[in-house]
C-alpha cells in the first residue's frame, strides 16, 4: 500500500518513459533470440520481424514525440546499450521518418547518435551523412551544405556527397561553387563530366555576360569550350562575337551551328533575341544581328533547306520582315516536296495563304489538315505514362495502373 502512494504519482509522470524503456527492453530480447537463430529463420521471416519493430520503435517514438520532442529521443536512444544490431534498426529508423516526410524526428535521432560518445568512427560518418540528407529532403539547403562539407572533411572520397552537393549549387545557380564540386567529383568517379563542366562554365559566363562584363564573360566561354564545345557555348560565343563586333567570324560561327545542329536552328534565333534592352549597345547590338538574319536568309544550302526547323526560321524571319511573298513561295516549294512532314509548318502554310490572299487553296489546305491530324492521333491515352491507344484499356498495358484512361480533347 505503501509502495503504491509512493511510486504511482511518478509513474503517472513518467509513463511514456516506462513504455519506451520497457519496449526497448522487448526489442533488444527480440534482437538476441533473432540473433542466435537467425541462420534458422527464413529470409520473409526475418523482414517480418524486422517490420513489427520498426513499427514498435515508430509508435513508441511518436508517442513520446507528442510528449516532450527533441528530448524524448535523446533518452530513448541514451537508455539502450548500443550494438550494431540496434545501431542499424536507428538508422532504419530515421530513414523511416524521413521517407515519411517528419523530418525532425529523423533530424533528431542522427543528431543524437553523432553526439554518442562510444560508437565507432564509421557510424558517425554514417549518421552525418544522413544528417545531412535530413536537412537536404527537408529543405534545409545551408544546413546540408554545410553537413556535407562536414562529411567530406572527414572523408573526401565520398561519391554520393558530392553529387548532392553538385545538385544543391546547380538548383541554387552558385555556379561557382558548382564549378568546384563537379570537377571533384570527376576526380573521385570515373564518369566523363566535360559536357555538364561546359554547360555549368557556360551558366556562369552568361550571368557575366548580362552584367555586361564581356571580358570575364570571354575568359570562361574560353574554359568552357576546353572542357567540351557545347552548342549553348558557342551560341553565347556568337552573342559575345555581335557584342564585339566581329561580324565575319559571328557569320562563320552561325554557318557551322547550322551545319551542325540544324534542329537548334529556331532555338539559335530565340537565344540570339534575348538581349537586355537597358544596355548601351543595344541598338548596335539588334543592327548587327539583322545582318546575321539577313545572312541566314540568303543561304542556299540544299541540305541545310532540308530541315524543317532551317525552314520554320526563315518563314518566321521573312514574315517579320514584312516579306509575306517570299514565305509563301518558301514554304510552298517544300511542302510540296516534304508533304505531311511537319504539322507545324503545314499550320503555317494555312496561315501565309490566307495572308497572301489564296483563300480557296488555304481551305483546302486547312480541311485536309485537320482531316489528317485526326487520322494521326489515337483516341485515347494513358494519363499516368503516355501509353496511346484507339482500344478502351482499364488497365494500360505498359504502366499496369487502373483506370488512368483519358479521352484525348487537345491536339
Ligand atoms: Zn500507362
Amino acid at each position: 500500500m505503501d509502495f503504491v502512494t509512493r511510486w504511482l504519482p511518478w509513474f503517472q509522470e513518467n509513463i511514456l518513459a516506462v513504455v519506451a524503456i520497457v519496449i526497448t527492453f522487448v526489442l533488444i530480447y527480440h534482437y538476441l533470440i533473432e540473433k542466435e537463430q537467425g541462420l534458422k529463420l527464413s529470409k520473409k521471416f526475418r523482414d517480418s520481424i524486422f517490420e513489427v519493430q520498426s513499427k514498435i520503435f515508430l509508435n513508441a517514438s511518436q508517442y513520446l514525440i507528442s510528449g516532450n520532442k527533441d528530448l524524448a529521443i535523446k533518452e530513448f536512444l541514451n537508455a539502450v546499450d548500443l550494438n550494431r544490431e540496434t545501431i542499424d534498426t536507428y538508422f532504419a529508423l530515421g530513414r523511416l521518418f524521413r521517407s515519411n516526410g517528419q523530418i525532425e524526428k529523423s533530424i533528431s535521432i542522427h543528431r543524437s547518435l553523432i553526439a554518442r560518445e562510444n560508437i565507432s568512427e564509421s557510424t558517425r560518418l554514417q549518421a552525418l551523412k544522413e544528417l545531412a540528407v535530413d536537412f537536404d529532403k527537408g529543405g534545409f539547403v545551408d544546413k546540408a551544405i554545410e553537413t556535407y562539407k562536414d562529411v567530406l572533411r572527414i572523408n573526401r572520397d565520398q561519391y554520393e556527397v558530392i553529387q548532392a552537393l553538385c545538385r544543391i549549387f546547380e538548383n541554387i545557380e552558385d555556379w561557382e561553387q558548382a564549378y568546384n564540386y563537379r570537377i571533384m567529383l570527376s576526380k573521385v568517379g570515373h564518369e566523363n563530366q566535360s559536357e555538364t563542366i561546359s554547360h555549368i562554365l557556360v551558366q556562369k559566363a552568361k550571368i557575366y555576360f548580362e552584367k555586361e562584363k564581356y571580358k570575364e564573360c570571354a575568359e570562361d566561354l574560353d574554359d568552357a569550350f576546353r572542357f567540351a564545345p557545347s552548342v549553348s557555348a558557342k551560341i553565347l560565343r556568337l552573342k559575345l562575337w555581335l557584342v564585339q563586333g566581329n561580324i565575319d567570324e559571328a557569320k562563320a560561327l552561325f554557318l557551322e551551328l547550322l551545319k551542325e545542329e540544324p534542329i537548334y536552328t529556331s532555338f539559335i534565333f530565340l537565344s540570339l533575341e534575348e538581349f537586355n534592352p537597358k544596355s548601351k549597345i543595344y541598338n548596335e547590338y539588334k543592327e548587327r544581328l539583322k545582318i546575321i538574319k539577313e545572312y541566314f536568309l540568303g543561304l542556299e544550302d540544299a541540305e541545310m533547306l532540308a530541315s524543317a526547323s532551317v525552314i520554320l526560321s526563315k518563314i518566321r524571319l521573312l514574315k517579320d520582315f514584312a516579306r509575306s511573298t517570299e514565305a509563301y513561295d518558301l514554304l510552298n516549294k517544300w511542302i510540296t516536296s516534304h508533304p505531311g512532314e511537319s504539322d507545324v509548318l503545314k499550320m503555317e502554310y494555312i496561315k501565309l495563304l490566307i495572308e497572301v490572299g489564296k483563300q480557296p487553296e488555304a481551305l483546302t489546305h486547312a480541311q485536309d489538315f485537320l482531316n489528317n491530324i485526326h487520322k494521326s492521333l489515337t483516341r485515347h491515352f494513358c494519363s499516368h505514362c503516355g501509353y496511346n491507344s484507339d482500344q478502351i484499356f482499364w488497365r494500360c498495358p505498359q504502366c499496369h495502373n487502373w483506370e488512368t484512361i483519358q479521352f484525348r480533347w487537345k491536339v
